[in-house]
């Protein structure tokens, strides 16, 4: 990803932030695109047993209604410790965007911070 688009996950992660994390889940279950899929019997499987690269990840999810409140409720739960796809990102990515997203300024805070690097 460049660094423009990172930026843009941060810009729609922060519209999450005061949302709590059952409503987060709620949404996930509700519109999630593996847990619709679910329900009719067919989940999608990543057909690999190596780690899925961004590629897989982003049609893994291509679609989905809750990219971005399963993206913010790994952040929250699995944090730095993330596997597998979530959020339409692979683990890596999401284990890049954690060391920036966990630094990210509060709301009392400017939107000019120094968090970690995406590289
Ligand atoms: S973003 Fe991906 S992993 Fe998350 S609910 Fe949607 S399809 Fe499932």
């Amino acid at each position: 990803m460049t660094r423009d688009q990172w930026d843009d996950v941060l810009h729609r992660l922060a519209g999450l932030d005061q949302v709590p994390s059952d409503v987060l889940r709620d949404a996930v279950e509700r519109d999630g695109l593996c847990h619709t899929t679910h329900r009719e019997g067919e989940p999608p499987e990543p057909d690999t047993a190596e780690e899925p690269d961004s590629a897989l990840a982003a049609h893994f999810c291509a679609g989905c209604a809750a990219q971005d409140e399963c993206l913010a409720l790994e952040l929250r739960t699995a944090g730095a410790e993330t596997h597998g796809i979530w959020g339409g990102l692979a683990e890596h990515d999401r284990r890049a965007l954690h060391r920036v997203w966990a630094h990210r300024p509060s709301d009392s805070e400017t939107s000019d911070h120094e968090g970690g690097s995406l590289s």
